[in-house]
């Protein structure tokens, strides 16, 4: 049995464990917990359906992707960490603003908002969303459309949506099963590719996840073009590298053709700078050079795992 046979059939168990979620677990309910809450796993921060009572566990987190820390699954509320967080918002080039919840917020990622004249596109999300970063936000010019590369980064996306007047959720088909909070705003897209307000991409790759996107964003870095990666490519700790993986907390690389296939989808974007999802590493950015960067990392990253 190949890793792909054994992800699929791991995929199908996974689905199977979402449709038990109804199976309601003994867990103390988290602060602002009442009838009808919508739960968030604390290590991913996915928000799952309103319940009354906590979910029984997080198919985001029992995935050979992620992890349920040794403590145990633990659970909690938007209404809880708007009382622990706040977002850091911060313009990183013109028309681009970062998002970032402090202290880090499940996985740590951080979102971006990027103004067109025609509206903005809020890209990836986090879980922590508050009155103060609506109020800058819609200062901003709001949000019109929303696109999350992968379902680690889903979040509270529905959230977001209705504080932005149910902005339309663009997410890959190929995601559905990981979607643990249904909304009508969820637009699920199929195929390779699909153009947003603003000139904006999105561009199917695969790799991390079968639908995998990344955003293409042609006005940034001053016109040369801008990768707005998510996990994948990953930038690593040194900017001029980036890397790929199935898993990171796992460190579960992909293989070739996978890989491969990433860069044929990359290719025909031009782009020169790269923004990741997190901070801490290379300070998230590959500034200038970015597709050298990338396909420099792919043609070592292929060497490296082919024997
Ligand atoms: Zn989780
Ligand atoms: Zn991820």
């Amino acid at each position: 049995m190949g890793p792909g046979k054994t992800r699929r059939t791991f995929m199908k168990d996974c689905s199977t464990t979402a449709a038990a979620l109804t199976t309601l677990a003994a867990v103390a309910p988290a602060a602002g917990a009442g009838p009808g809450t919508s739960y968030i796993c604390v290590t991913c921060n996915s928000q799952f359906t309103e319940s009354a009572r906590p979910p029984e566990n997080c198919p985001i987190c029992d995935d050979e992707r992620q992890y349920v820390p040794p403590e145990g699954q633990k659970w909690t509320t938007l209404e809880a960490l708007r009382s622990s967080h706040r977002n850091v918002i911060k313009e990183e080039e013109p028309g681009l603003f970062s998002i970032t919840p402090e202290p880090k917020a499940g996985i740590g990622q951080r979102a971006f908002l990027i103004r067109t004249p025609e509206g903005n596109v809020l890209w990836d999300c986090v879980a922590p969303l508050d009155d103060p970063t609506i109020a800058r936000i819609k200062e901003l010019g709001g949000v019109a459309e929303i696109a999350i590369s992968h379902p680690h980064y889903y979040t509270t996306m529905v959230d977001w949506s209705r504080a932005f007047g149910g902005a339309p959720i663009h997410i890959h088909e190929l995601e559905r099963k990981w979607v643990m909070r249904p909304d009508p705003a969820v637009r699920f897209r199929s195929g390779q590719s699909l153009e947003l307000r603003g000139g904006l991409k999105l561009v199917t790759t695969g790799g991390h996840f079968d639908g995998y996107q990344v955003l293409h964003w042609p006005g940034g870095a001053e016109g040369r073009g801008a990768l707005m990666a998510g996990d994948q490519p990953q930038i690593c700790m040194d900017p001029k590298q980036v890397s790929f993986m199935y898993s990171y907390p796992n460190y579960i690389p992909l293989n070739a053709p996978a890989i491969r296939r990433v860069m044929e989808c990359l290719d025909p974007l031009a782009f020169d700078r790269v923004y990741g999802a997190f901070f801490i590493r290379g300070r998230g950015i590959v500034p200038d050079r970015g597709k050298e960067v990338v396909r420099h990392s792919a043609d070592r990253y292929i060497k490296a795992i082919s024997g």
